[in-house]
């Protein structure tokens, strides 16, 4: 794990300049922005552009969307811009424990921020970026009035980048974001045109972002910063639109309405020359709206989406835990998460088995918490290995079977090879258990590996399974892992 200060609280920067020093001017100035923003119909957001202009340019056109966020509340918020003051390549983690605004203090989630370096080496530390920098502290203010108070923050600076450094982030991004997560992109649009132009320029490139060509975005602002008058740039976060249209494209997120000023439309604005306001907003898909939709019929499979949380939340868990000895809580919205489920949580490193523990037969805990525990117990308890430490993390990879709810089978003969796991029973009492991959790694037959069950796993006659009192249940398992994610 990336080193942390974890002490130090980042001070205002642009209060004062970008937006009130005082709570309540600054209070009263959203109000107002607010009150001119009315909410939309719109489902759970998961992304925003908002653009970073002081709040006299730029606050109506952010609070449009920013309005849709009332009563929603996000266990974490990413904050994603283009570094305006810093120069460096890659991008920039900030390691203070808390980001202060006038509302009072939001704290940084510095698990996901060590995540975030462990995965991409170009995604560093560097608290001096982060600290004269406007572009992210000006989302802040808005988020702290209009949602539930309790989310952490996220903020990354990108500096200088390539395709590479884009693709990475992106990805990275898409496997630690989660239902409970809101991201914020950072970014104003045409950069000193006349007022005609940027209109022009600035509603392509709306349209462009909106329809998610990253391609015709990129050619489009080449173009216009080559042959529009006084066009220095289309959009100053591009690097951070092209990670959020990768992810969008990822995630599946819906479009939604977008909306437009430049700093011509403010009262006595010079129109000769004016920077552009974009906002726009992606929500949760249709079709993942299923905690109602599949509560009488329970899906064996997990998304990647649902995968992907299990992940985090056992590394989470893990660093956690071995840092403090304090266990974590979570509160993931999906069904599925939810259900009574077993589950195994498996530990490599470089390679080699560290720990594996696993709970079988549900115990009615719903599965977020059995992996929670289970990541905790192969750390700790697997008599097999010394207790992991928290230094050790770093170059330990996770690993999850996720098992359905075991079956009663009549026939031993309709077991499926590397399929099914399953549970040998004597008079309802449990004497052993093979998960699938048994099969798979051993090459057995189908009487050999029931065979080896009995009098292995359960010390039973070696034909126990033919035995009229011995009952076999099955459960197919899904595995997946950092590595192969
Ligand atoms: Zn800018």
């Amino acid at each position: 794990m990336a080193k942390t200060n974890g002490q130090s609280v980042r001070p205002p920067f642009a209060a004062g300049t970008f937006y009130p020093a005082d709570k309540e001017s600054l209070d009263a100035l959203l109000d107002k922005l607010f009150s001119a923003a009315p909410p939309l119909a719109a489902k759970r957001a998961r992304a925003l552009i908002v653009p970073h202009a002081g709040y006299e340019y730029s606050g109506a056109v952010a609070a449009r969307v920013f309005g849709q966020l009332r009563g929603q509340s996000y266990r974490r918020v990413f904050l994603l811009g283009s570094a305006h003051a810093a120069y460096f390549s890659g991008a920039a983690l900030d390691d203070s424990s808390a980001w202060k605004t006038p509302f009072g203090q939001v704290n940084i989630d510095q698990i996901a921020s060590a995540e975030l370096n462990r995965q991409d080496k170009e995604v560093v530390f560097l608290r001096s970026a982060q600290a004269a920098d406007h572009v992210l502290e000006n989302q802040l203010p808005f988020l702290q009035k209009i949602l539930d108070p309790t989310f952490q923050l996220v903020p990354i600076l990108i500096g200088q980048t390539d395709e590479k450094t884009i693709g990475r982030l992106a990805d990275t991004l898409d496997a630690l974001l989660t239902g409970d997560d809101l991201l914020v992109v950072s970014s104003d649009l045409s950069h000193y045109p006349a007022y005609e132009d940027a209109n022009q320029v600035d509603q392509r490139t709306l349209a462009l972002i909106a329809a998610l060509d990253e391609e015709g975005l990129l050619a489009h602002a080449a173009a216009s910063e080559e042959k529009i008058a006084q066009e220095e740039t289309a959009a100053c976060g591009l690097a951070a639109i092209q990670v959020l249209i990768r992810l969008i494209q990822k995630k599946g997120w819906q479009s939604g309405k977008y909306f437009y000023a430049n700093s011509g439309d403010i009262a006595g604005g010079d129109r000769g020359r004016v920077v552009g306001y974009g906002a726009m907003l992606w929500a949760e898909p249709e079709k993942a709206d299923y905690t109602e939709a599949e509560k009488g019929q329970p899906r064996a499979e997990l998304n990647d989406e649902e995968k992907n949380y299990l992940l985090a939340l056992a590394r989470q868990t893990l660093e956690k835990y071995l840092a403090s000895g304090e266990v974590m809580e979570f509160a993931p919205e999906r069904a599925k998460l939810k259900e009574p489920r077993g589950a195994f949580v498996t530990l490599h490193e470089d390679g080699r088995l560290r720990g594996c523990i696993g709970q079988i037969i549900p115990t009615g805990a719903p599965l977020w918490q059995v992996v929670r525990d289970m990541a905790i117990a192969a750390a700790t308890e697997d008599n097999r290995f010394e207790p992991a430490d928290v230094g050790e993390l770093k170059k330990i990879d996770l690993e999850i079977s996720v098992l359905s709810v075991p079956q009663a089978i009549a026939d031993w003969r309709g077991i499926e090879l590397g399929r099914h796991g399953v549970i040998v029973k004597k008079n309802g009492w449990p004497g052993g258990v093979f998960l699938p991959q048994v099969a798979q790694e051993t090459g057995w037959t189908r009487e050999e590996f029931l065979g080896e069950l009995c009098e292995q796993k359960a010390g039973w006659p070696r034909d126990c399974y033919r035995d009229k009192n011995v009952t076999l249940e099955v459960f197919t398992a899904q595995v997946f892992g950092e590595k192969n994610q």
